[in-house]
């Protein structure tokens, strides 16, 4: 079975085509800047082998049919083909907010278009471009399965004590306003896979999982099922990201307004953009950020003291929730490649049996380890996620 993954974007369309037989990536890519005035392609066919096939486009792309045509046309036709397009058994589409509606993957459908189109206030920036390029690709490959996999979906057995906020009940009700959280499909796969590095049923697994890029969630798992998250009806809560404050308290907008004169739109911009690792040392790349360290920038250090103490606070708060806590698992671009601040995330911890090794820990490597000391009674891993794997899986298991 050859599965074809696809993250539309905004403005760029991110692509993966896997072999489920043994669950090799035939041909990858990104097409950016659809609808401005010169787009870009870049296409792998059989990255990382020794056939491996590198074309790079710049032309108009004006809209993001017309980025999946070209695509698809580099998957299938010239002297790089890896397939035939009619060898394509079925598309997985990435979406970020399925809301309480979907709390599954679906088999897209016309007539679920219009409780898609519901999720869109969700996550205004990438439903629309999500639920689009299921919509474009419906059209480009007649009959074949489209499946939509929600990065919300894994987060809908949070129980009501932790998905609900303590705002006037009709808000609930009426505007849907409760934690939603995201990265779900990230915390659900590196969970699985620990499980499965840890030789136990993940239906029995009790972890915490750190995903950290440049937006940043964790998750608690009990028994296989998430019962909190970080994030909550939007991206921005919780931890301290690239550019995103986290946790704030509300009050700040109207405080802002009122002594700043600060419009609504302006103080959301500053908390999304500005804010964050951004917002207390001016940048928002950790290996910038250390490199500053380095050089005694204080603030730097402040940025990098706030991330991290924040992580502690919220993996301490989960081994409240959790009681038994079998591992803590840390993910993506800074969880999968700093040691720093994951040593300094657990640090601390031994009295609640969390101990890293040091020289372990700072091992690079790119496969899924074990990280904590001998005597440490909970494990501590590292697990480089691989969401187009996770949607690609997911999208077979509801076809099968
Ligand atoms: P992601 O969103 O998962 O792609 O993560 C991107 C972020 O990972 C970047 O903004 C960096 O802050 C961080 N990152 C990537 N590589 C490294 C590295 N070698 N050391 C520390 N941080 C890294």
């Amino acid at each position: 079975m050859k599965i074809l993954v696809i993250n539309s974007g905004s403005s760029s369309i991110k692509y993966q085509l896997i072999d489920m037989a043994d669950e090799s990536v035939m041909a990858t890519g990104l097409v950016e800047r659809i609808g401005e005035g010169q787009g870009a392609l870049i296409h792998k066919a059989h990255p990382g082998t020794d056939r491996e096939a590198k074309i790079a486009l710049e032309q108009p792309i004006p809209d993001h049919a017309d980025g999946l045509k070209l695509s698809i046309d580099l998957i299938c036709s010239g002297e790089n083909a890896v397939c035939a397009m009619d060898e394509i058994d079925a598309v997985g589409h990435r979406v970020v907010a399925g809301g309480e509606k979907f709390n599954r993957p679906v088999i897209v459908t016309d007539e679920m278009m219009p409780d898609l189109r519901e999720t869109e206030r969700l996550a205004p920036l990438h439903n629309p471009a999500n639920i689009g390029g299921a919509r474009d690709a419906m059209a480009l490959f007649p009959g074949v399965p489209q499946v939509l996999v929600f990065d919300t979906a894994f987060h809908q057995t949070i129980p009501p004590q932790a998905y609900m906020y303590a705002l006037p009940y009709k808000y609930y009700e009426e505007d849907h306003i409760r934690r939603y959280g995201a990265h779900g499909t990230s915390h659900k796969y590196v969970a699985k896979e620990c499980a499965r590095l840890m030789g136990r049923p993940f239906e029995e697994l009790n972890a915490i999982t750190v995903h950290l890029g440049n937006g940043a969630s964790m998750a608690a798992v009990k028994n296989g099922l998430c019962v909190d998250t970080s994030m909550g009806l939007t991206p921005l809560e919780g931890l301290v990201m690239g550019t995103r404050s986290g946790d704030v308290d509300p009050a700040v907008h109207h405080y802002l307004a009122v002594n700043r004169g600060m419009r609504l739109a302006e103080i959301d911009d500053m908390l999304h953009k500005e804010s964050g690792l951004k917002g207390l040392c001016g940048m928002n790349d950790m290996r910038d950020i250390h490199a500053a360290i380095a050089e005694g920038n204080e603030r730097a250090q402040l940025a990098l003291d706030v991330q991290t103490y924040r992580i502690r606070k919220y993996i301490g708060s989960y081994m409240a929730v959790l009681g038994r806590v079998d591992a803590v698992i840390f993910t993506a671009g800074i969880g999968e490649n700093d040691q720093v601040v994951r040593a300094k995330a657990v640090e601390g911890l031994d009295p609640f049996g969390m101990k890293i090794d040091h020289d372990i820990n700072e091992t690079r490597s790119k496969k899924g380890r074990r990280i904590n000391a001998a005597d440490s009674a909970v494990d501590i891993w590292v697990i480089p996620t691989n969401e187009e794997l996770a949607i690609a899986r997911e999208t077979k298991n509801i076809l099968q």
